[in-house]
């Protein structure tokens, strides 16, 4: 069966042809999850729209008075060169590193990858975390929905007929802020990743009391979770040890009661409940400055090389 194939130059033609095209039209980005869905019969379509031509979909561009914009084109690759995302965003700058295959990291984008993979993606815990919105064109003009609004269900966005993503936003960080993402991989590299965790904080300068606090776990039920419960206990208190426990603890019983080829639901909780902790610890660290973030350093001590496992099961505990 022959495809149709559009690369329009503008967002208004792309708006536009999504409304006249109809419903067997998909949009096209790096290609590296929807030619493969084609290839393998698991999509049919009409027409493909590639909508790497659109300026407003390649941007990539961080002002101190504004914030970061990434168009939802550009794929993984510069936001892992970008020295402003590794400067103002070292938590988003890890997760593009982590990105493994090459290839992957060449052509796709963060833009599909908010648009398909809600359950097991990398980006979105981070986003959430760093309160990013998305920028949506469609029939009726644009609109801005944050990160954590843009699925109904696994595999659905909230994106309504005729509209796509134009571009991720994210504030400029807060004074005395820092976020971390920590990644679960229950076997080798080759393994999926199980529970992932990205936190943020802003400190208050003068006493050092948490003034705005979010963790967000990815894979541990069938969307990411927001945690507004750690929220709350967080915000208005100084960072202690007890503080962090209550986090991990209502982490803990957030996480969804499944199990699945990857381990059981007391395992799952409590690794949420672990990297909870540790990426608040890392959050907190990088509000005060105490570390530098790269690749490769993990808060807790742990390293977060792609080539080797972090952490492991035994029975229903985690070394
Ligand atoms: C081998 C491999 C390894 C991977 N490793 C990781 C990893 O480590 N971490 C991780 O998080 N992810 C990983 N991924 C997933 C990958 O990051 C995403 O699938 C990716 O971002 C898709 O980008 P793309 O541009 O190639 O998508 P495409 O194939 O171009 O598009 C995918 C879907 O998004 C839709 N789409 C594209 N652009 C828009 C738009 N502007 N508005 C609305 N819808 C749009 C398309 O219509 C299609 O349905 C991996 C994928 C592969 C194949």
């Amino acid at each position: 069966m022959e495809i149709e194939y559009q690369a329009p130059a503008s967002l208004k033609e792309t708006v536009a042809l999504l409304a006249e095209k109809g419903e067997r039209t998909c949009l096209i980005a790096g290609g590296s999850d929807l030619l493969v869905w084609l290839y393998q019969g698991l999509l049919e379509a009409d027409v493909v729209v590639d909508v790497q031509r659109i300026p407003e979909l390649s941007v990539l561009q961080f002002s101190p008075t504004d914030g970061l914009t990434i168009g939802a084109a550009v794929p993984w690759c510069r936001v892992c060169e970008h020295p402003q995302v590794a400067a103002f965003y070292p938590c988003l700058s890890l997760v593009a590193r982590l990105i493994r295959s090459i290839p992957v990291k060449g052509r796709a984008t963060l833009g599909s990858n908010l648009c398909t993979t809600p359950a097991s993606s990398d980006a979105i815990p981070a986003l959430i975390a760093l309160e990013a919105t998305c920028n949506i064109a469609g029939p009726q003009g644009q609109r801005a929905v944050p990160v954590e609004q843009l699925w109904a269900m696994p595999g659905q966005t909230t994106l309504g007929r005729g509209e796509m993503l134009v571009s991720v936003h994210l504030p400029v960080p807060r004074p005395h802020s820092g976020a971390w993402y920590i990644p679960f991989y229950p076997g080798d590299e080759t393994d999926m990743i199980y529970v992932r965790v990205a936190a943020s904080l802003a400190l208050n300068d003068d006493d050092g009391e948490i003034l705005a606090a979010r963790v967000v776990l990815g894979a541990a039920a069938p969307t990411p979770l927001l945690l507004n419960t750690v929220s709350a206990v967080l915000v208005g208190q100084a960072p202690s040890e007890p503080v962090l426990d209550t986090a991990a603890a209502l982490a803990r019983v957030a996480t969804w009661p499944t199990k699945d080829a990857h381990g059981n639901a007391v395992q799952r909780a409590q690794v949420a409940g672990l990297l909870t902790r540790r990426a608040l610890c890392g959050a907190l660290l990088q509000a005060k400055r105490e570390i530098q973030p790269a690749l490769h350093q993990d808060p807790g001590g742990l390293t977060v090389s792609t080539k080797e496992s972090r952490y492991r099961f035994e029975g229903n505990g985690v070394q």
